[in-house]
């Protein structure tokens, strides 16, 4: 290779470390025009073979114009990704992201920021606890409760039910140890305890909802109750919204020195509100507590809160070693490397778009949010209740209404999703409620209105 030669390649080399205005234009006009929309489009589920043939041959060897690039995302691959921040998606837990929370994460995108551990990031650590300890203040965790922001729910129920397997194993001496879960825990329970090797003691329910006599009957009437080391509570199920008896979890979890994790990564952000705090109650003494800011906080992907009572013993868990990174474990006082906290190591400084956009607004302004979207749901259930042709499955708890259309097969409740979606209005998906197919919709935008309602409550009125 030729001195020519290897300076034109320097030069492509540098290119991709230099800002092309143009580039930077084009990008940052995308957002400004996006974030400036008062209400995005709902758009689409995708065509394959569009996809494909819009993106036919765009990654290979040469380049191309960024306008060009740019260009396929907005009007091909954009298009064809629902917009879970739409005030007309209702389908699985949508998103509603503010502002501040938005612009906060494309700093912490453009600045790199990381928050592995004290030594690179105290910064953006500092920032991140500072929220951590909001949190469980809210939730009445007592100080020097603390964790970490991992990618999400599953993320963290994994890395809290690892710590509550080791602390079991060390408190029982049993080495086969199981987790009393209710029925209706979340997917990411199940597949976690899978993934540890834990074999799980199902309670049954009572309506919907593990309580603490439950519990207490389960244990009662297993052969060794000794090995059942932990429970989960979940803080709002994701398919009804419904509480567990925390309180009543909590206190048997108490007596038997049981760890007590509580999934809130749906409802979790109740303790933010005047009017879900009761349901909510017990939450306290949570000895993991897990809420997805990227959900009912209003923070964008992806974000999970994990705070541990006691910090330690997942420290101890979860803390990796190897001759690199040895130089991140001194134990000086204040420091604090969120590595240490759950299964991963590098991680992005996910908890700080929240952070920024609690500073700006205020936790009171989150309350408000939180209530809203409770209200509204209230609101979407006495709608449901004033159409014959409709029945409320149960009353929404949080902010979950099901409901069902009479005389409809599941094909119909199929083919009514399709049509909205089609027709812009909403994406809505059908659930199952004990064995029956059933419609679902769930709030969490404070930007849908009573008329999106109307609209899809309309459309069930032709069969
Ligand atoms: C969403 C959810 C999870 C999983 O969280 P991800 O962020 O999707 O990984 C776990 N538990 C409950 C109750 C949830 O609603």
């Amino acid at each position: 290779m030729g001195p020519a030669t290897r300076d034109e390649g320097d030069d492509a080399v540098g290119d991709m470390f230099r800002l092309d205005e143009d580039m930077a234009d084009l990008v940052l006009e995308y957002c400004r025009a996006r974030l400036a929309l008062e209400e995005v489009p709902l758009d689409r589920p995708g065509e394959r073979a569009a996809l494909d043939e819009a993106l036919d041959g765009i990654v290979g060897r040469g380049g191309n114009d960024a306008s060009h690039v740019l260009r396929i995302f907005e009007t091909v691959l954009a298009p064809a990704v629902i917009s879970c921040d739409s005030p007309r998606f209702l389908a699985f837990i949508p998103a509603a992201p503010t502002k501040a929370a938005l612009l906060f994460d494309m700093v912490v995108s453009s600045a790199s920021l990381q928050g592995i551990s004290w030594l690179e990031a105290a910064g953006a650590v500092a920032a991140e606890n500072q929220v951590l300890a909001l949190l469980a203040r809210l939730a009445g965790m007592p100080g020097g409760s603390g964790g970490c922001f991992v990618s999400g729910g599953s993320a963290a129920n994994l890395s809290a039910l690892a710590v509550a397997r080791d602390r079991g194993r060390e408190c029982t001496g049993h080495e086969r140890v199981r987790v009393a879960v209710g029925e209706e825990a979340h997917s990411s329970v199940a597949s976690a305890l899978h993934l540890l090797g834990i074999r799980p003691l199902v309670v049954p329910c009572v309506d919907h909802r593990l309580t603490g006599a439950a519990l207490r009957d389960a244990l009662g009437r297993d052969e060794s109750p000794g090995d059942v080391v932990a429970v989960v509570a979940t803080a709002g199920t994701t398919n009804a919204g419904i509480v567990d008896d925390l309180a009543g979890v909590g206190a048997v979890a108490g007596e038997r020195g049981m760890w007590f994790h509580v999934d809130g990564a749906y409802g979790g952000a109740g303790i933010f509100s005047e009017s879900l705090r009761p349901l909510l109650a017990g939450i306290g003494r949570a000895d993991s507590f897990v809420v997805d800011p990227h959900k009912w906080l209003f923070a964008p992907f992806d974000c999970a809160a994990l705070v541990y009572r006691e910090p330690e013993h997942a420290r101890r868990v979860h803390t990796q070693h190897a001759g690199y990174l040895e130089v991140l474990h001194g134990d000086a006082p204040g420091t604090w490397n969120p590595s240490d906290y759950a299964f991963h190591l590098t991680r992005r400084a996910r908890g700080l778009p929240l952070w920024f956009s609690l500073a700006v607004h205020g936790s009171d302004a989150y309350g408000r949010a939180v209530d809203a979207v409770v209200e509204r749901a209230r609101r979407a259930a006495a709608m449901v209740r004033s159409r014959p042709w409709l029945e409320l499955v149960r009353e929404p708890e949080t902010s979950i209404v099901l409901f069902r259309r009479l005389g409809w097969e599941p094909q119909d409740y199929a083919r009514w999703s399709e049509r909205l979606v089609d027709e812009q209005v909403a994406f809505v998906v059908p659930s199952r409620w004990e064995g029956e197919t059933v419609a679902r919709l769930a709030f969490l935008h404070p930007g849908t209105t009573d008329e999106v309602v109307e609209e899809v409550l309309a459309s069930t009125s032709t069969p």
